[in-house]
């Protein structure tokens, strides 16, 4: 597979061609035909993959094709990820691809100012990258809301669970509209994570690193 099989439009394959990414990564070639034709998907891969494009890539083409249908406030696609450190790279991963189209990030994580985070939310943001915990303080305190979010990804979901944040993973999908597209990203599949793949995923391909 190369870039030019995605299908991708001039704007994003000029940022790619900006990476210098000369071809795609095996998470890369799997993932992404599978998460731009809208269906759940379970990626089994660890940190160095290429993982993190594997999913902002398609949520840059899923913003652009939703943008005109729901217009309004809030984000369309939510990053779940367990770090602050985590956070910041995938929000840079976003910024650096959304530009293509002038799309928006914040990242909001535990240890950063509320009130920053929040007014940054308030600006507005297609794409939201947070911790969990963090995430749903915000939701609280109305400074975002999930109403038009049809984009959500977990990544390193085995992580979050060791950090205690299960319950938090699972509030988050409860509030986000249930015909919404869901990656879930793990470095293990274990019992716990299999199951939560069962509840909040529809129909999954699983793909294997
Ligand atoms: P990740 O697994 O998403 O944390 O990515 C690991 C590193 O690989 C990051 O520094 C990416 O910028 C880089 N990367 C992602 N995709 C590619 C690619 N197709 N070719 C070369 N490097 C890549």
């Amino acid at each position: 597979t190369s870039f030019a099989h995605f299908g991708f439009d001039e704007q994003l394959m000029h940022q790619i061609r900006k990476s210098e990414y000369t071809q795609p990564t095996p998470i890369q070639c799997q993932g992404v035909p599978i998460a731009l034709s809208g269906r759940d998907m379970i990626g089994i891969a660890k940190t160095g993959s290429g993982k993190t494009a594997a999913f902002i890539w398609p949520i840059l083409v899923h913003i652009m094709d939703q943008k005109e249908l729901e217009p309004g406030e809030g984000p369309i696609a939510i990053i779940v990820c367990p770090t602050r450190e985590l956070c910041q790279q995938i929000h840079a991963e976003c910024k650096r691809f959304g530009k293509a189209y002038s799309l928006r990030s914040v990242a909001v994580y535990g240890g950063g100012s509320m009130w920053e985070q929040a007014k940054a939310l308030q600006e507005g943001a297609e794409i939201v990258v947070c911790t969990p915990g963090r995430l749903i303080d915000h939701v609280k305190k109305k400074a975002t809301s999930l109403q038009r979010v049809t984009y959500l990804v977990f990544d390193e979901a085995d992580r979050m669970f060791d950090m205690g944040f299960e319950y938090q993973v699972r509030s988050i999908a409860s509030h986000v509209r249930p015909d919404r597209q869901t990656l879930l990203f793990s470095a293990t599949f274990r019992k716990k994570i299999e199951r939560l793949a069962r509840d909040i995923l529809v129909d999954p391909i699983r793909v294997v690193q």
